[in-house]
């Protein structure tokens, strides 16, 4: 299977004030299509800083970052946003839904740019990520009408509507109880054995890792057990 991500030596620090923070120190990880790969490691070990250079949120100081095979520090700022809207879905921690728009609405967001699709063609990818929820009937509730588990389905529905590459989710479970955060495992574990979805799934949660094949963990800006795969 081809790599959808291919990272090489990457470095990210942050500077607070007069104090540096190194936050990734020469991580190599590569990502297959197809893959579910779950990457665990304690609150600040650099998880959200690696979702972040994947997913073109923000640029690595030294290395090199491959999505699809493309080299994304070769892109403008135009090139990395088309590139992170077209190949790269999110879901959030605290699911970022907009409170004023519907669910049909918010799932839409991502299509909304694109000009290549009629009206008709956003709706009917809208409700085909819908029905892979199961919330094709709740179309047009507001988030507040919604259980936590039901918003964060939807925030899964509006990450896959484009059909991207990858999708990376930040610890989408830990504001979740624990039967409704297996629930959303469970979702994805599905969309990923059924429909091929590729998964990068970051969590501090040990306990949700027993049904995951492929567990990454990452520490002091490194992966500890990354072995690459030839
Ligand atoms: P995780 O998501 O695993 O909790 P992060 O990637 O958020 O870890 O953080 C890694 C390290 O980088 C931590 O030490 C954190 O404090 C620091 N860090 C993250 N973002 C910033 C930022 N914007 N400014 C300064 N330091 C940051
Ligand atoms: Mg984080």
């Amino acid at each position: 299977m081809k790599n959808v991500v291919e990272i090489s030596g990457v470095f990210k620090k942050y500077q607070m004030g007069a104090t540096e923070v190194q936050a990734l120190l020469g991580l190599n990880l590569e990502i297959k299509s197809g893959e579910f790969t779950a990457l665990i490691g304690s609150s600040g070990s650099g998880k959200t800083t690696l979702l972040n250079l994947i997913g073109c949120l923000d640029d690595a100081d030294r290395g090199k970052i491959l999505i699809d095979g493309i080299d994304v520090s070769s892109l403008s700022e135009d090139e990395k946003s088309d590139l992170r809207n077209r190949k790269i879905g999110f879901i959030f921690q605290s699911f970022n839904l907009i409170p004023v728009l519907n669910v049909f609405e918010n799932v839409e967001i991502p299509l909304t740019i694109r000009k290549d699709l009629t009206e008709e063609q956003r709706r009917e990818k809208v409700m085909a990520a819908l029905k892979d929820v199961e919330l094709d009937t709740f179309a047009d509730h507001r988030p507040d009408q919604l259980s936590g588990g039901q918003r964060q389905r939807v925030a899964i529905a509006r990450a896959l509507v484009t059909e991207p590459s990858l999708i990376l989710a930040d610890e989408p479970t830990a504001n979740l109880d624990s039967k409704t955060a297996n629930l959303i495992i469970d979702l994805m574990l599905e969309l990923n054995s059924k429909k091929k979805m590729t998964f990068l799934f970051c969590t501090h949660d040990e306990k949700l890792m027993n049904r995951v094949q492929r567990v990454l963990r990452i520490k002091d800006g490194i992966i500890e057990n990354y072995v690459h795969e030839s």
